[in-house]
């Protein structure tokens, strides 16, 4: 990297080099317009197990026993893996695990919060009021989780009376996202959300602070954008959010 801005095939290269010397974590710099576009090319991409986010590489994760773990390899096993996940306390008052809804072969993958109650009854991401909305949103830009997203949260479990996620609750939970993102290996990802936002671009920083960047989630172009929930409570966030989406769009459109 010769600049604030790393090429992406020095990158794709220096991320093989840590993965081969067995190194950790590693947090990319912000990519430009660009850069993003080449990323999404398949220029100098890395692949999905060679960058890693601030939380560490999902098959390095400890178990409840302290062991080693590694969520499964194949879709539908690591889907029903997680169905039945106890690792962390919020199993205990779930109604069900809610894992992901639309197809695995998606171009674009939206990573949000955590399920509330409508989804902790139904076993479905984003729906009510909030999810309604994100159908809106994505449909703004000729998407739909019918055929073109596939959606998921960080957390799988509704946390109890919809407060926050905990730190060690993500910690727990996120081998199955980041799992999930190497199978499904979408051409972008779209955080909503704080939650998301900071776990997958690995930055401790407000939303707003965050949004407007192409980001490189293990080499694959990142956008963040409000939650659409948050964007139901502040209607001002809605002329960021629709520009967020196109940002999207033009990654996705490589142009
Ligand atoms: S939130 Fe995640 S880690 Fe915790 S029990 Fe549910 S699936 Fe497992």
């Amino acid at each position: 990297m010769t600049s604030g801005r790393p090429d992406p095939a020095l990158v794709a290269r220096l991320l093989r080099q840590r993965r081969e010397f067995g190194h950790g974590p590693l947090t990319l710099e912000t990519l430009d317009r660009s850069q993003a576009l080449s990323l999404a090319a398949g220029r100098g991409r890395a692949s999905a197990s060679e960058a890693l986010p601030t939380t560490g590489d999902s098959t390095r994760e400890s178990d409840d026993a302290g062991g080693p773990f590694a969520p499964p390899g194949e879709y539908d096993a690591l889907r029903e893996a997680a169905l039945v996940c106890t690792r962390c306390r919020l199993a205990k008052g779930r109604t069900q695990v809610v894992f992901s809804d639309g197809s695995p072969d998606a171009r674009v993958m939206v990573v949000g919060e955590a399920p509330g109650a409508n989804e902790d009854r139904t076993g479905l991401p984003f729906v009510g009021r909030a999810g309604k909305l994100l159908d809106l949103l994505l449909a703004s830009v000729s998407l739909s989780r019918r055929d073109s997203v596939y959606i998921c949260n960080v957390l799988k479990c509704r946390p109890p009376g919809n407060r926050d996620p905990r730190s060690d609750e993500i910690e727990a939970c996120s081998p199955w996202l980041h799992r999930q993102i190497e199978l499904v290996e979408p051409e972008v990802i779209l955080a909503v959300g704080t939650f998301s936002a900071q776990l997958l671009t690995g930055r401790n920083m407000a939303l707003g602070k965050l949004r407007g960047e192409v980001y490189s989630y293990r080499g694959t172009p990142l956008v963040v954008t409000y939650h659409p929930a948050a964007l139901l409570r502040n209607a001002g966030w809605t002329r960021s959010t629709w520009s967020d989406l196109q940002l999207l769009r033009g990654v996705l459109d490589g142009s």
